[in-house]
């Protein structure tokens, strides 16, 4: 059973933004990462390279399962049926806790297009309609990330201070697009990106006067039992 259901746009999308939370939860929980696309529209390595790259987490941990959905890289889109079906299948099918999706506001248009996608899917499969996509289900917690920092309100910082290191690993997995390979060119987005991954988790981190935090956007209303658990 799939505990924690993260939807990533591109290969590398999850573990960028929230690899440190992925790898804290993966102790506990089920994941399956879900990734839209094969990245081949990327300026460096193809969809097989993108994809190889993609399961290096399914090889050092047993409770990370990764799925492609196959989707065409540039043209993730709302108004697709056969996207949204297929999300609304996948949500069916593994009957997630909790979905972590790509943040709607999100600078990359694959990524904005990838979030309505997931919301509209999360409704629709929890309604009586499309019984051949299977029993329908709702998910009630779901969860926004982005690579960039979200500005607006309701988010919560995953301490990620223990991870940080494995997280660098990780990251540094993705050759293509770390350009670690001679043929491969750097871009203005890649360019230093480790550094610019790490610096907004050192960053998220001092604002929970933690070393390493990763920030996460919620739509739901929270509920405590004690005003000292947050704290
Ligand atoms: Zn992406």
């Amino acid at each position: 059973m799939t505990n924690i259901l993260v939807f990533s746009t591109h290969p590398d999308d999850a573990e960028f933004s929230i690899g440190g939370t992925i790898l804290k939860h993966s102790k506990k929980y089920k994941i399956t990462i879900v990734i839209l696309t094969n990245g081949e529209a990327a300026k460096n390595g193809d969809k097989f390279i993108r994809k190889k790259e993609a399961m290096y987490l399914t090889e050092i941990n047993q409770n990370i399962k990764v799925k492609f959905l196959n989707f065409k890289d540039g043209f993730v889109n709302s108004n697709s049926k056969y996207q949204l079906n297929k999300i609304i299948e996948i949500i069916r099918k593994l009957r997630p806790s909790i979905i972590i999706s790509p943040y709607w506001k999100d600078s990359h248009p694959d990524h904005r297009e990838a979030s309505k996608l997931i919301k509209c899917a999360r409704y629709k499969a929890s309604i009586n309609i499309l019984e051949k996509l299977g029993n329908p289900f709702f998910c009630k917690f779901i969860y926004f990330y982005s690579l960039e920092l979200i500005n607006d309100s309701n988010k919560i910082y995953i301490d990620i201070s223990e991870y940080l290191e494995m997280k660098k690993e990780l990251v540094n997995n993705f050759n293509s697009q770390l350009c670690k390979e001679k043929e491969y060119e750097y871009t203005y987005i890649n360019n230093h990106i480790l550094n610019k991954i790490i610096s907004k988790d050192i960053y998220c981190g001092t604002l929970i006067n933690t070393i390493a935090a990763e920030e996460l956007l919620i739509e739901n209303y929270i509920k405590i039992d004690n005003l000292f658990s947050i704290i």
